[in-house]
């Protein structure tokens, strides 16, 4: 796969994102599988990851401003 925006090749990695769950409560998602360019700051999350991240993010109940979680599959 190559970047959408440079075209550079692509490459698997893992990393953290801040997730929005709602308008205060933010979620980072540690050790995250990612597609990320090696040239620029592009990545992608492909679509099973981010099915995995929503059930993820169901199951925290909102009630802290930040939390952390580590992704597992
Ligand atoms: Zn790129």
């Amino acid at each position: 796969m190559n970047c959408a925006v440079c075209g550079a090749t692509m490459r698997p990695t893992r990393g953290a994102l801040p997730f929005r769950t709602t308008e205060q409560a933010i979620v980072i998602v540690k050790n995250l599988p990612l597609v990320e360019c090696e040239n620029c700051a592009q990545y992608l999350i492909e679509d099973a990851v981010l099915s995995r991240v929503d059930e993820i993010l169901a199951t925290v109940d909102g009630a802290a401003e930040l939390e952390i979680i580590r992704y597992a599959a």
